[in-house]
């Protein structure tokens, strides 16, 4: 008789981890580089706050890092989509199409700006939208008027599209360009996840019109807290850093706003950090890779899931390394997430999907069945750069 299936499981990551007698989280930071230098930089010289050499440093490296000609950093990843959705044109009372399978930010963005998540299915070999479903969807619901794109159903127009990279896997953006393209909607990458990873060898964050990341702790890097808008656009880079400093024009004295703007300024010690996590990112993605060879490696023979790989032309940057059970066996899923944690291996289900929240339960939405699918059979492991480095040779 076969073990049952968490033994097999458990002994599959732990084969790649080594002995969990310690808990090991889901994905924690790694400070290898010239973090304690550049912080100790800003408090030697007092430039803690929101401006300083490391915060336009940061900046530009970024922008080369992403290959946009603008990177404009933030407090958090959540604030970037703000004002990225603000800079694509959503205003109150559009509609923005957002996936389903996505973590809430996506949606609270939308909804700052008093507009509507106008909810997309996924595709099963991205995780992310489905660009052919969703055309043959709006070939449904929607149609062309002289200021772009009218949802018929409710009147509105769906002034913004925002593709999701699940875990840093990319979405299809060639084709969905085209379709957005077709449809006049604007494209906005939430790229929270996918910082480092590519498409047919360009970066993730640089096929839309803007892009959001995120620096939060547990992503590929951190700065503490915090975010970037990028976009290749002068007029809207010029905007971004604008809105996002209290649209203070510039002056040596005077306290002038020209519109009503946020504070979302990334801090300089914010900045220090990120400057010396971003110059270990091609290292942290190394390692990252060469975890996720491994994992998919002792997962390759164990029977009713499959080990979350790449999809075609990505080079992933494998943020959260995840199983997809078999249908046949989703219902074991809590029972899996149970047992793990219980042998100190942390492993999270996905988010629940947007509908499920009270928020959206009612907002418009399209067949949601491939989402509904994953939703329930995913579940994230150990992801951490540093449990990697075993592996990268
Ligand atoms: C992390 C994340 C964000 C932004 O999160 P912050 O905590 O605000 O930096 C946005 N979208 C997705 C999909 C994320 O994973």
């Amino acid at each position: 008789m076969s073990p049952p299936l968490y033994e097999t499981i458990i002994q599959a990551i732990q084969k790649v981890i080594g002995p969990t007698e310690q808990f090991t989280p889901l994905h924690e930071p790694h400070f290898g580089g010239n973090e304690w230098a550049y912080v100790k930089e800003c408090i030697d010289t007092g430039w803690v706050s929101s401006v300083g050499p490391f915060v336009d440093k940061f900046e530009a490296e970024l922008a080369k890092v992403c290959c946009v000609n603008h990177a404009i950093c933030v407090v958090n990843g959540t604030a970037a989509l703000h004002v990225a959705l603000l800079l694509a044109g959503v205003r109150s009372q559009e509609e923005v199409l957002i996936p389903a399978l996505t973590f809430i930010a996506t949606a609270n963005a939308v909804s700052y700006l008093h507009a509507t998540p106008h909810l997309i299915d996924s595709s099963k070999e991205t995780l992310g939208v489905d660009p052919i479903k969703l055309d043959e969807y709006l070939d449904k619901i929607a149609e062309l008027r002289a200021d772009g794109c009218y949802n018929t159903q409710t009147g509105k127009r769906i002034a913004a599209i925002v593709p999701m990279h699940v875990f840093g896997h990319s979405v299809d953006m060639v084709t969905l360009n085209k379709v957005m393209e077709k449809w006049q909607i604007p494209v906005v990458e939430d790229a929270a996840e996918s910082l480092g990873s590519t498409l047919n060898g360009k970066p993730l964050g640089s096929f839309g019109k803007l892009a959001a990341l995120s620096f939060n702790g547990n992503k590929i890097m951190t700065t503490g807290g915090g975010g970037a808008i990028l976009t290749n656009d002068p007029k809207l880079g010029k905007l971004a850093k604008h809105l996002t400093t209290t649209a203070k024009v510039p002056h040596p004295w005077a306290f002038e706003h020209d519109q009503v703007a946020f504070n979302y300024r990334m801090p300089n010690i914010n900045a220090a950090l990120g400057y010396a996590q971003l110059e270990q990112l091609p290292g942290f993605l190394k390692k990252k890779r060469a975890l996720a060879k491994a994992y998919a490696k002792v997962f390759e023979h164990v029977d009713n899931l499959n080990f979350v790989r790449e999809p075609e032309k990505c080079i992933s940057n494998y943020w959260l390394n995840a199983l997809l059970l078999d249908e046949t066996i989703a219902e074991q899923r809590d029972q899996l997430l149970e047992q793990t944690n219980a042998q100190n291996i942390m492993t999270r289900p996905v988010w629940n999907l947007m509908n499920s929240l009270p928020m959206f339960k009612d907002t418009p939405q399209m067949d949601l069945s491939v989402a509904l699918s994953l939703e329930k059979r995913l579940i994230n492991i150990p992801s951490s750069v540093m449990l990697g480095a075993a592996y990268d040779t």
